[in-house]
């Protein structure tokens, strides 16, 4: 439960079991949570001016009206004339139906879970400084608390909640993969090279993305070369080893703080000074941003994606990479979560320009980047790959544009969307995470 608070009692329910009745109350209940006075501002403060439009990648990429950022809030505002406001709730003929049966709620599900991947562009556009990502993340509030939720942020997140991270991998999966990893990365790394587990006082506690330890092993060992070659003081734990926090996504801060809260409990455990995370974009949100306005508070240490630590090794000459090992030109992806949320834009450049002489940036790049299309979760539910790829065409024009061979990110979905959308618009590149292209550079 998040300290503070009462428990919010909005856990997704299965199906139809609770009354219209119990099922509206449980609606207000999570309007009044999840709403603030900026909320009611943004909602009322469109000028209907269109400037939001070309923020937007579903927008740009199909340029149809319905995707306007505008147009998707009006979605929510039909929701609460019928369910939440003062005046117009209480009118007949607009008395609240069955929210199970209300096809207002199919709508809003679209504009949130399907229409919308909560990138925040559109704020940047906005002359009255409307964030539509926002108002739809009150929007997949509601449609949690009526367990209409996309299937890919369901599992993943009821798998972390019953074992500690989203693929159900057990200490002991942990324990022999980052071993054998060792054993693997000695002759490279050195005779008795070792990974540390659960090592106190650390510098860093890295917390790995789980598809490293089971699927993508080649990226942690790019991850731990890394960290291992600036002689950094760092530890994984069994405490915690996943990034990810798909609950966030689903619009339930109540899971989202269950899931952040080990992370931040295996860093107390082990007194490290700071927290550094695997490439991912949404984890690296909720941790760094999210979590201090659901809990209330300032966090007294730093938490990081791992390529804010790159560049200062870089600086600080602990790493040294050999230019061109890459044959370039070479463009970099930012995440929306990382760049635009996050404010790492310069750190990744700066590890670009270090490894190659033929950088190219997107346009727009930066804080006004694009959003690949995967980003919201929409990258976890494989049912929603079509509308993906569909939305992902800008991203694809903009790529081409840049005539490059290698495009570099420092997020999983952003990479695997990134590839998907190569083939499906038959880009001549290769997508490649952050790390690859450092650690494959290390003199
Ligand atoms: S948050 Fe992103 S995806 Fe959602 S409406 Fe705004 S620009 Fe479009
Ligand atoms: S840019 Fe802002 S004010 Fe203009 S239509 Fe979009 S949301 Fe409304």
């Amino acid at each position: 439960m998040i300290p503070g608070t009462e428990a919010d009692n909005t856990s997704a329910p299965d199906g139809n079991e609770l009354s219209a009745a119990q099922y509206i109350e449980r609606l207000r209940r999570i309007f009044d949570r999840y709403t603030s006075t900026r909320f009611f501002a943004m909602l009322n403060a469109c000028i209907n001016c269109g400037a939001c439009a070309d923020a937007c990648h579903y927008y740009c990429s199909e340029k149809d009206p319905d995707h306007i950022p505008a147009n998707r809030a009006k979605q929510l505002d039909h929701i609460i004339a019928e369910y939440f406001h003062p005046l117009k709730s209480k009118l007949g003929f607009l008395k609240p139906g069955d929210p199970m049966a209300n096809p207002k709620f199919e709508k809003l599900y679209q504009a949130a879970f399907e229409n919308c991947t909560l990138c925040g562009n559109c704020a940047l556009n906005c002359p009255m400084g409307i964030n539509t990502g926002e108002i739809m993340y009150v929007a997949r509030a509601l449609l949690f608390g009526l367990g209409k939720l996309p299937s890919g942020l369901v599992d993943p997140v009821n798998t972390t909640l019953e074992t500690g991270n989203y693929l159900g991998l057990s200490d002991e999966d942990f324990i022999d993969t980052v071993e054998w990893l060792a054993e693997e990365m000695e002759e490279d790394m050195g005779e008795g090279f070792a990974i540390p587990i659960d090592k106190e006082n650390p510098e860093v506690l890295y917390i790995p993305h789980p598809l490293t330890l089971r699927d993508l092993p080649f990226l942690l060992m790019d991850e731990l070369k890394i960290l291992a070659a600036a002689g950094e003081n760092y530890t994984l734990s069994t405490h915690d080893f996943d990034t990810v926090n798909y609950a966030f996504y689903q619009g339930s801060k109540e899971n989202a703080y269950t899931i952040a809260h080990s992370t931040l409990k295996a860093r107390e455990i082990l007194n490290a000074k700071c927290l550094a995370l695997a490439p991912c974009g949404h984890g690296y949100r909720v941790l760094n941003h999210e979590m201090e306005k659901i809990m209330g508070t300032r966090f007294d240490f730093k938490i990081y994606t791992l390529v804010e630590l790159i560049d200062r090794y870089i600086k600080d000459k602990r790493l040294v990479l050999e230019k061109d090992r890459f044959e370039g030109p070479i463009t970099y992806h930012d995440p929306c979560n990382i760049g635009r949320r996050g404010g790492v834009i310069e750190e990744p450049r700066n590890v670009m320009r270090a490894l190659t002489t033929d950088f190219v940036e997107m346009t727009p790049s930066g804080v006004h980047n694009y959003c690949c299309g995967g980003g919201g979760g929409l990258a976890s539910t494989g049912s929603l790959g079509g509308i993906r790829q569909r939305m992902g065409k800008i991203k694809a024009d903009q790529i081409r544009a840049t005539g490059a061979k290698i495009v570099v990110t420092g997020c999983f979905n952003c990479k695997n969307q990134i590839r998907d959308i190569g083939k499906n618009y038959e880009l001549d590149i290769e997508v490649k995470s952050i790390v690859e292209v450092v650690a494959g550079s290390i003199i």
